[in-house]
């Protein structure tokens, strides 16, 4: 039986980021994977010539000055690999409004002051909160203090963050912006993060708006798929392990205490000195350890946790160029009306006439996604596992179709001849989310990020057992790619320390 320094259960975002960071540090890792491919949810798949992304649009932070960037160019991630800088975030309809968003703040603000002249003042008021919010939130992350000692100091040096992390969305967004669109459209991102302005914490919120629309987004040639491979070959070419098809039934523990190993569903056993799950934390922390009074101490405390909403993607191949039947930019946000609670609750209810959509077409970045002349798009909405989850295959296959023919039938009204040129159609529901990533019904963020789940209250990535730490949206800071970096690096930091002491 080998020894490794750490294993690493998931090859998802988050599980790659720690594996490669502590590879890169000497450490030898064995990555186990239950899928026959990395990525996750963020994975891309192909049929009948087409690419398809199975969840991503664009990704944040991967452009020069990005700290996700650095970290691929340190670790030579970025040699193998073909960055695709997105010119603007894309095209936004709403019901009155039809407009592209940039990349920077002030294209936003400029827009937003003529089409809202009357709010001027709160427009005004909103811009400069989130600026006096990142600068605190850069000066937190990159101060060389230790973390208890900014903690002490945050009512003093850090309370826009304070402030903002007791916040929802809705409470953020200044009183004095009268005109409920421009209070919507300002909220338009709520998407990115699975919940309404009303439920969603201003914190996770303003992290994601500046990552999407403040800044640059990038798409990966060939598919992000590209991107997760390329971490595994220098995962591997750093002399660590990644096995693919290996599930990991149990994280075996020395009496509760410490975690020393873990157990596969091929019966393989494998130690190590420190264990980081990338598995979602429910699953982790009550079914993988093999202690039972702790398991049942997570099971209660778990409970009364909010889980994310869960999605309905849909993919689908055209015979022709998408910009032919409409689709101008890679990325459409297709939001139906101003209310987004309305629309978040009529995904729940899987009435699709109300909602709102993110469709891209990835095949205008790269072309080779598609056969010649052809595209590939990828289109997400929200859904509730209760309305999939017991369905009898039959059932299931005719709510699949009809919700897939209804969304259809909203796109051809902004997308004229989209319907007679879909060659290729496929959808995932919030079963494949669960099925495929092992998400406890379908919950594709990790625990939701509502005000009390998110900045200094988000389910830490310590766990109640010594040497097992937690990676991935279910954790800090949250859901996305950005986030999921960031926490598998973080979750390496705190295996490194732990090796240390060892
Ligand atoms: C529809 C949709 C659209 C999205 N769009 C974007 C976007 O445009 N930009 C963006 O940045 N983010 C986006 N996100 C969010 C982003 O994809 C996720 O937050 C991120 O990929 C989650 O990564 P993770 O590290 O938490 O791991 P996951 O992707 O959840 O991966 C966990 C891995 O662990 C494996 N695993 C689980 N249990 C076991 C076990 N017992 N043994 C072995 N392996 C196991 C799973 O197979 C999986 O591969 C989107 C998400 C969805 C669902």
């Amino acid at each position: 039986m080998t020894d490794y320094d750490c294993i690493v259960i998931g090859a998802g975002m988050a599980g790659l980021s720690s594996a490669l960071k502590l590879s890169a540090n000497g450490k030898k890792v064995l990555v186990l994977e239950k899928q026959p491919v990395a990525g996750g949810v963020g994975t891309s798949f192909k049929r009948k010539g087409f690419t398809f992304e199975s969840s991503l649009h664009f990704v944040d932070d991967l452009m020069p000055g990005g700290e996700v960037r650095e970290a691929f160019d340190k670790y030579g991630v970025s040699e193998k690999i073909e960055y695709i800088k997105l010119n603007e975030f894309g095209r936004v309809i709403y019901p009155d409004h039809d407009f592209v968003v940039g990349n920077d703040f002030e294209s936003l603000k400029s827009w937003l002051n003529d089409n809202f002249p009357q709010d001027k003042v709160g427009i005004g008021e909103f811009f400069h909160s989130i600026a006096k919010f990142y600068k605190q939130f850069d000066h937190f992350m990159h101060a060389k203090i230790p973390l208890w000692l900014k903690l002490a100091l945050s009512p003093l040096v850090y309370p826009s963050i304070i402030k903002t992390s007791c916040l929802t969305l809705e409470q953020f967004i200044p009183k004095k912006i009268k005109d409920k669109r421009a209070r919507s459209i300002i909220g338009t991102l709520w998407g990115f993060v699975g919940l309404p302005p009303s439920e969603l914490s201003a914190f996770y919120f303003l992290i994601v708006l500046r990552g999407c629309w403040g800044r640059d987004t990038a798409y990966i040639k060939g598919g992000f798929s590209r991107l997760f491979s390329a971490m595994v070959e220098r995962i591997r070419e750093y002399g660590s392990e990644v096995k693919f098809n290996a599930i990991v039934t149990q994280i075996i523990t020395e009496n509760g205490g410490k975690a020393t190993g873990v157990r596969t569903d091929k019966g393989e056993k494998f130690r190590a000195k420190v264990i980081i799950s990338n598995a979602n934390a429910i699953d982790t922390l009550t079914k993988l350890i093999d202690s039972d009074p702790i398991k049942v101490e997570y099971a209660k405390s778990l409970s009364s946790m909010q889980k994310s909403v869960s999605a309905f993607t849909l993919y689908l191949g055209l015979n022709v160029s998408a910009k032919e039947v409409g689709m101008r930019y890679p990325l459409l946000s297709l939001n139906l009306g101003y209310d987004h609670d309305e629309a978040f609750k009529a995904c729940l209810d899987g009435d699709y006439s109300r909602a709102s959509f993110a469709l891209v077409d990835h095949t205008q970045l790269d072309p080779g996604l598609a056969p010649q002349g052809k595209s590939s798009l990828c289109l997400m909405t929200f859904a509730d596992y209760a309305l999939w989850g017991n369905l009898s295959a039959e059932e299931y296959a005719k709510r699949k179709l009809e919700t897939a023919e209804a969304i259809v039938a909203v796109l051809e009204k902004y997308l004229p001849g989209l319907s007679k040129h879909i060659e290729y159609m496929e959808a995932a529901t919030p079963k494949t989310m669960a099925r495929y990533a092992m998400l406890p019904e379908g919950a594709v963020y990790g625990f939701a990020q509502t005000v009390g789940q998110s900045s200094i209250n988000r389910f830490p990535q310590k766990t109640k057992i010594k040497g097992l730490f937690l990676a991935g949206a279910w954790t800090s800071p949250g859901c996305g790619i950005h986030g999921c970096f960031v926490s598998g690096d973080e979750a390496a930091d705190l295996a490194l320390r732990q090796l240390r002491k060892a």
